[in-house]
């Protein structure tokens, strides 16, 4: 795959791969990715479990694509912790992109600290200049980007395709795990002993920045927990924008079986009963 072909032709080169990819196991996906979409692949990791058990595929896999981050400076603590446990556990650097230091400085001198409350658009302007902008340099050059988006995670998510064209930033966009279950993925992070990040355990199935997060309630949506004082079933940063048309989605695959990870720290071992069941 090339970034010279027009849209149509990375549509139907993305529908293609996506029906290559749905019958065939996590690992076996990461490895068709690798061999199909040719050069930068880059994967950006929020620590999020979708994430974590994306990176353990990644580095089981020995997958060639690049494991990045995009730190808004606005993290929780447990997502740092969870950060610094999975390198020592894969024995690896995870590149951090952050944002650019005029654009934070001026934000926050002219709004306040936390003025991405006061309307919809102040919020999605630090959104644009903490996260939309460091993923466009993250993604600078990439012919495939790497995503742990799961139809299971939101009615917006719920058409995610394996593969879909990016028209905007040029580039083919995957999400292997997008016909995974929430069960499916807690079940392979249990099994390899995958770092997490603790917030799980307390209600937070999806985390984003520390001010923008807060717990679900049962039943809620996964997530319901992000910028929550804004219109409810709206709740994206603007790094997803709505895919393409894309490949069927069926959920419930199972999760592929890994090798342990080679992990010298247990702490994430805990008795989440979702997690530890
Ligand atoms: S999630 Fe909140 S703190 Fe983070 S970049 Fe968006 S508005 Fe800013």
């Amino acid at each position: 795959m090339t970034l010279s072909l027009d849209h149509a032709a990375q549509n139907a080169l993305a529908d293609d791969l996506a029906a290559r990819l749905r019958p065939l196991a996590l690992s076996e996906r990461l490895a068709l990715i690798d061999a199909t979409v040719g050069g930068r692949l880059v994967f950006t990791t929020s620590f999020g479990l979708e994430d974590q058990a994306l990176t353990h595929g990644l580095r089981m896999a020995k997958s060639r694509a690049e494991i990045v981050t995009i730190d808004t400076g606005r993290l929780f603590p447990e997502t740092y912790d969870t950060w610094a446990e999975t390198e020592a556990a894969y024995g690896f650097r995870i590149r951090a992109y952050v944002p650019e230091r005029e654009a934070e400085e001026s934000f926050v001198a002219e709004s306040g600290i936390n003025g991405f409350r006061h309307s919809v658009a102040a919020r999605q302007a630090c959104c644009g200049f903490r996260k939309v902008e460091p993923l466009g340099r993250a993604l600078a050059g990439a012919a495939g980007w790497l995503t742990g988006l799961r139809a299971g995670q939101s009615a917006n998510r719920a058409e995610t395709p394996l593969a879909e064209a990016d028209p905007v930033r040029g580039l083919i966009k995957l999400n292997p795990i997008a016909d995974w279950t929430r069960e499916a993925l807690a079940e392979l992070i249990r099994q390899n002993y995958v770092p997490y990040n603790v917030l799980h355990d307390r209600g937070f199935p999806s985390i984003g920045c520390a001010p923008c997060t807060r717990a679900v309630k049962v039943g809620e949506p996964e997530r319901a927990g992000r910028w929550w004082w804004e219109q409810a079933g709206k709740q994206e940063c603007g790094l997803h924008v709505a895919g393409a048309p894309g490949s069927e989605i069926k959920p419930g695959r199972e999760p592929a079986a890994f090798e342990p990870a080679q992990s010298s720290d247990t702490s994430s071992k805990t008795s989440n009963p979702e997690l530890a069941a």
